[in-house]
């Protein structure tokens, strides 16, 4: 019998070390590698907590994560659901102190309408990428965004606005290839403009993926037909498919899974065709 020492990462950040009989058999080494990586993944629980939207505007998602350090959640709702939000908190007990990061897939009003209570509240950090940073300085959804019909512009400025309590600097600035290893959890930031400039996704466990509102779920999972660039918006897309997630968390509707953004397409669209073509393109 033949006795094996393994120290395997759970998750990265956490050392774990064991010993196994493993025999003359590496099916047996195999096994218990592929049961660690199933520990892995489950030091990290994802909380789906939908929140209402004013003005009958439907729902938008926020994704508490419970990691071996504390919790992080992924954008935080609007101010008009915070009770709510602190309900769905600390029923998931994450109390004061447990925050260990607010991370915003973007800055619109729907995304980031609690991000500054919640740090008064549970003393968390907030990171933004800086693109949008100036939308949450000054409450103002087209602050970094292209301004295609001036009016509408101006009737969504009007009726998405910030208001001074809501408005917050950013503690921290996310972008590409950031590491959220010292917050608990083994994910990595993609900068994915298209939304807005500096929208981000979120690649967790390798698998997991937290798109923001570059892609949503109504009746099937699709690019959002509200883009500011349908240009960056297109790579953004091609980027998430090259990363292969296995479940992707939109910002609206509900997770699914990445084979079915694409199973749709129209009959006649050719391989090389971008991506975008799939879907309604926002003029
Ligand atoms: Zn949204």
């Amino acid at each position: 019998m033949l006795t094996a020492k393994y120290k395997i990462r759970i998750p990265p950040g956490c050392l774990a070390e064991f010993q196994a009989d493993t025999g003359n058999n590496p099916e047996s080494k195999h096994r218990i590698l592929y049961n660690l990586s199933i520990l892995a993944k489950m030091q990290t629980t994802i909380k789906i907590i939908n929140l209402s939207l004013p003005f009958k505007l439907g729902s938008v998602n926020c994704y508490l994560i419970k990691t071996h350090t504390g919790y992080v959640l992924i954008d935080t709702g609007c101010s008009n659901a915070r009770d709510r939000l602190v309900e769905e908190l600390e029923r998931a007990g994450c109390l004061p102190g447990d925050l260990k990061l607010v991370l915003l897939t973007h800055g619109d009003f729907d995304h980031a309408g609690n991000a500054a209570f919640l740090r008064k509240k549970y003393k968390a950090v907030i990171a933004i990428h800086h693109e949008d940073s100036g939308m949450v300085e000054h409450g103002d959804i087209f602050y970094s965004r292209k301004k295609h019909n001036v009016a509408a512009g101006f009737l969504a400025r009007f009726l998405f606005r910030f208001s001074k309590s809501v408005r917050f600097k950013a503690d921290l600035f996310v972008d590409e290839g950031s590491d959220l290893t010292e917050y608990g959890l083994p994910a990595k930031v993609l900068h994915l403009p298209g939304h807005s400039r500096g929208s981000i996704g979120i690649i967790a466990n390798g698998e997991e993926f937290f798109c923001g509102d570059l892609l949503v779920n109504g009746k099937r999972p699709r690019l959002n037909t509200v883009i500011d660039d349908p240009e960056t918006a297109d790579n953004s897309v091609r980027k998430i498919v090259s990363m292969g997630p296995e479940t992707v968390y939109p910002g609206h509707g509900k997770p699914f899974s990445m084979n079915a953004l694409s199973i749709h397409p129209p009959a006649k669209m050719k391989r090389s065709q971008p991506l975008i073509s799939q879907y309604p393109t926002p003029r």
